[in-house]
């Protein structure tokens, strides 16, 4: 089955990565996506799953803080991260996990390789190298990430999880998944 024009590879990339009208105010890097990611992806037959932004659908475009931008990105982040941690919330990030899980589970099953979950580094639910948290950028995994990590865990399935922001060279962060073309 499927052995058609397709390349069988898929990448999971955080939602803003294609949808720069998405991130919170006062982030964007891009007028629409962040198109040289866009093109590597491409230029490498890799096709992109976008999963979803957490914060968009529970919290809106604006994050519920019309003056958002006018604080710096990491005070707002961690209002943001408040937020995100109330039960109701929680319980929607653990919907949109099992959401991209089964997805991937779904590609798996039919022989397709999920080469990487892709996140926002500093971000407070999809950062995987660091996040922000007491108005800071830190170490650590943001909310949305640290669910897939576990979901993903759980299903005993081991799929690569990396970090980017705008600025980064992502030849170097997709080395070992371009190495296997
Ligand atoms: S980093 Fe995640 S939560 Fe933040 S805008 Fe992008 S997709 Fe949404």
């Amino acid at each position: 089955m499927f052995n058609d024009g397709r390349s069988r590879k898929v990448i999971f990339l955080a939602h803003c990565f294609l949808n720069q009208n998405a991130i919170s105010d006062g982030t964007a890097d891009y007028p629409t996506a962040h198109r040289p990611l866009v093109d590597f992806l491409l230029d490498h037959n890799i096709s992109i799953f976008q999963m979803p932004c957490p914060e968009f659908i529970y919290l809106g475009l604006d994050r519920g803080n019309i003056h958002g931008a006018e604080s710096p990105v990491t005070v707002e982040n961690t209002r943001i991260r408040r937020e995100m941690q109330k039960a109701e919330s929680d319980r929607k990030l653990d919907s949109f996990a099992d959401y991209v899980v089964s997805q991937a589970k779904e590609y798996i099953a039919n022989g397709f390789e999920v080469l990487a979950i892709v996140g926002a580094n500093r971000s407070p639910n999809c950062g995987v190298d660091t996040t922000s948290d007491d108005n800071e950028e830190i170490q650590g995994i943001g909310l949305f990430i640290d669910k897939l990590s576990n979901r993903f865990e759980e299903s005993n399935i081991s799929i690569p999880f990396i970090g980017l922001k705008a600025a980064d060279d992502f030849s170097i962060k997709f080395n070992t998944i371009v190495s296997k073309d």
